[in-house]
């Protein structure tokens, strides 16, 4: 199964009592980003841009569960920065396993190998490590020659000691698509359990030749998921038919708050406007309705799975949609 039953069970007894409670806009994924502090310097990152005036500040291991708790999510994705450099990383994901959260632990994977003796053995986590092309593609947008045999040795290693792992792949303007057809081809023939693959967003002060165009999304994605090849997609399989532009779906930005050392990111994990103290300022005062594609510029090109993928778990309704879902989740 793709997702742990654990994980399908939550997520359903979740959504129930949202909706019992009658709320219309709650979170499901918390993107918690302890600091952004960062063992590399990758060409497409915007944290590194957004917050390099304060890079050197943290989150305290106490203010990270606080916000666990205010957002109540019952998944928590742990990304930055890179989370292995973030000193209490082992006590808070040890934290999250005793609260039943199922996790991402988002990772270069650079120091992910010696970590393994630290991180909790738990099937509600989910090591998910950056691969964005073969060995020059990705050394070349990591910046650091090596960093591409790191990752894959980190992966062996994880799953010969049984960690649950997935891949993260960021497709780029240069990307060639066939080039990710054999990254992951390999990736599976080595025993990673799931890819998640997202278009990367065009963040301010981030190179913009990076970026694609909607349209340029739709081909690369139709190429890349709509081949017939069976790779073991994360990734659900109506948000891709959204990459492919088969379907159209609006943000739930609200679905994935980003809680960070400036406080909570408003409106979304894509763009910053203003953080607030608490999160039940940011639901309360971040003004949604001027969010989201042809409402707000930088939104035009999105289709980011953080801001889409919510919309998928959300809107799925028709038993065509139930079938399409329980069936991938299943093989
Ligand atoms: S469309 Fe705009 S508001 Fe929605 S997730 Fe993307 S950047 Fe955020």
């Amino acid at each position: 199964m793709r997702f742990p039953l654990a994980l399908s069970f939550d997520l359903t007894r979740y959504l129930i009592k949202m909706r019992l409670q009658g709320k219309d806009k709650f979170p499901l994924v918390l993107m918690l980003e302890p600091t952004h502090q960062c063992n590399l310097a990758c060409k497409g990152c915007g944290r590194i841009q957004e917050y390099r005036d304060t890079l050197g500040q943290s989150l305290t291991l106490e203010e990270c569960l606080g916000a666990v708790e205010e957002c109540g999510a019952p998944v928590v994705t742990i990304t930055g920065g890179e989370p292995l450099i973030y000193p209490p990383v082992f006590e808070l994901l040890q934290e999250l396993v005793n609260r039943g959260k199922h996790i991402y632990l988002c990772s270069n994977a650079i120091l992910m190998e010696k970590s393994l003796p630290r991180l909790p053995r738990s099937d509600h986590l989910t090591l998910s490590l950056h691969v964005d092309g073969l060995a020059p593609t990705h050394d070349r947008i990591l910046g650091r020659p090596g960093v591409f045999n790191l990752a894959i040795k980190a992966i062996k290693a994880a799953k010969a000691q049984g960690f649950r792992v997935c891949t993260n792949t960021t497709i780029y303007q240069e990307t060639d698509p066939q080039e990710i057809e054999i990254l992951f081809s390999y990736l599976g023939h080595i025993g990673v359990d799931g890819l998640l693959v997202s278009p990367a967003y065009s963040f301010a002060g981030v190179n913009d030749e990076l970026f694609m165009s909607r349209e340029e999304i739709k081909a690369k994605f139709t190429y890349l998921t709509g081949n017939g090849l069976n790779f073991k997609f994360f990734s659900t399989p109506l948000y891709l038919s959204f990459l492919r532009g088969e379907r159209d779906y609006e943000c739930t930005p609200w679905a994935s708050p980003t809680r960070n050392p400036m406080g909570w990111r408003s409106p979304c994990y894509e763009i910053v406007d203003t953080h607030y103290p608490t999160f039940a300022e940011m639901m309360a005062q971040t003004r949604w309705e001027n969010y989201g594609v042809g409402r707000d510029p930088r939104c035009a090109q999105c289709m980011m799975h953080s801001g889409f993928e919510p919309t998928v778990v959300r809107e799925m309704g028709g038993l065509a949609d139930i079938w399409t879902m329980l069936r991938w989740n299943i093989t």
